[in-house]
Formats: structure tokens, sequence, C-alpha cells
């Protein structure tokens, strides 16, 4: 077996005194869908935060590849390849849309093919492509969303972890980038965690699982053969 292509070695990260995240474990493969599923709270945004080097972890390891990249800074963790949409999808209002996505071909590597990217872009966002000089402020909600996953295509990532994505959203405009997620994965191999709280839709979608509560990975395994009672007490810990 080849090394994953993610790999989270007992990870722990505190806020202070309180330990948010403790000991997690999780592997990602390449071109692999993983979901990230867990009560509010769960430790979630904290775990993938330290791992994007948002927050510095207290303990562990993180492999990118082969590479150790833990307490890396954000920058260098984009060049190498792992990005985080956050919740709420966030841009840069003022600016253009076409600008918000150009601020994502920073790394050396993307800015040589940056003007392919965008054309990618715009392919799978046609609705970007028709407000390229808009403000990104003007967007709707789920435009916004959607020129935030842009922004990360930018940098040619080959993981891609979504907190969240569907928070605020109306059912439709979930599916439509669910969809357009699930093309970015089959067209160009790129891994992607979900964090989710529809648990359906994060099965559904995904090859393999893990579970949070109270800072721990308490199951995983493949999406497809999960129990759903055993998913349901690890879920809420009863
Ligand atoms: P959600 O689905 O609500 O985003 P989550 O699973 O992502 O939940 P986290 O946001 O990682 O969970 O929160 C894990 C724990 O850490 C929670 O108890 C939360 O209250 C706490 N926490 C999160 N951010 C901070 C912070 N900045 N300072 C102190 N405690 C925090």
């Amino acid at each position: 077996m080849s090394e994953p292509l993610l790999r989270i070695d007992d990870l722990s990260v505190g806020y202070g005194d309180f330990i948010a995240v403790d000991g997690a474990s999780l592997q990602v493969d390449e071109g692999q869908i993983v979901s990230l599923i867990g009560l509010n709270g769960a430790g979630k945004t904290t775990l993938t935060s330290a791992v994007t080097g948002l927050l510095k972890p207290t303990s562990g390891k993180v492999y990118f590849g082969a590479e150790d990249i833990t307490g890396m800074n954000t920058d260098k963790i984009v060049s190498k390849g792992l990005s985080l949409i956050p919740q709420g999808g966030r841009c840069f209002n003022r600016m253009s849309v076409q600008d918000n996505l150009l601020m994502g071909s920073f790394p050396r590597s993307a800015r040589k093919e940056a003007k392919e990217t965008l054309g990618h872009v715009y392919e799978l966002f046609p609705v970007l492509k028709e407000k390229m000089r808009d403000p990104a402020g003007s967007l709707s909600g789920g435009q916004r969303q959607m020129v935030a996953i842009g922004r990360a295509l930018m940098a040619r990532p080959k993981c891609l972890i979504f907190d969240e994505i569907s928070l605020g959203l109306s059912p439709a405009v979930i599916k439509d980038i669910y969809n357009r997620i699930q093309s970015i994965n089959e067209r160009d191999k790129t891994a992607i965690i979900l964090i989710e709280q529809d648990t359906r839709r994060a099965l559904k979608m995904s090859d393999s699982f893990f579970v949070m509560l109270k800072g721990k990975i308490v199951l995983s395994g493949k999406s497809a053969e999960v129990d759903a009672e055993t998913l349901k007490e690890a879920y809420f810990g009863i």
C-alpha cells in the first residue's frame, strides 16, 4: 500500500487549558472523498484548522504525503496542495470576483497556470464568469461560496477541506454546490474532506467517514458499509 495523501496522527489541540481535539487520527488517500461528521462543538473545525496551520497543535503530527507539515504556516501548506474552505464562504467583498479568484493562485507553481486554472473555475461555475467584474459582496450567499471554492482551486490543490459549506444555503443551492464538488473530485482526482451536519448527504458522497465526539475520533469506516445504529451511538455518544 502506498502512503496516504494526508495523515493526521494522534493530534491534540487546545484553547488555553481546554482540550478541543484529543488525540485524533485520520487518513485520506489520493482522490478519496472522506466525511468528518459530529455534533456541534465536537472539534471538527478545530482539528481542520490545526491541520491547515490556522491553529498550533499541542501534540501529534500531520503528514502530507511523506512530508511532516505539523505547525507549518498556512501559506506554505496551501502551496503544498492542501487548502481549507472555511464556514461561510469568506470573500473580499469590495474586490471583483475575478480578483478574488486570482488571489488564490499565489503559490509559485499555481501562478504559472493561473489563466488555465481560471478557465477551469469558470467552466465549473459559469455564473462567476458572468459576474467576474462585479464586487464579490454583491453576490448571493451561494455564489460567494462558489468564489471561495474557486479561490481555493486556483492554488491547484491535491486535497480540499470543506467546512460545512451548506450552512445558511437553500437546498437547491446546496445540491448544486455538492454536484460541483463531485466534478472537482472526478476531474482532477482532488481528495476531499467534507465536514457536514447532514450525515446522510455526507455518507452518500464519501468513500469513508470519521465520527468525532468531544474531541476524539470515535468511529471510522467505509461509508457504504456503515451500520445505522452503531453510527447513531457514536455520533451522540450513547
Ligand atoms: P461546529 O459544527 O459547531 O463548528 P465543531 O465540531 O467544528 O463544531 P469546534 O468549533 O472545533 O467544533 O469546537 C470544539 C470545541 O472548542 C467546542 O467546545 C468549542 O466551544 C470550543 N472552541 C472553539 N473555538 C474556540 C475558541 N476560539 N476559544 C475557546 N474555545 C473554542
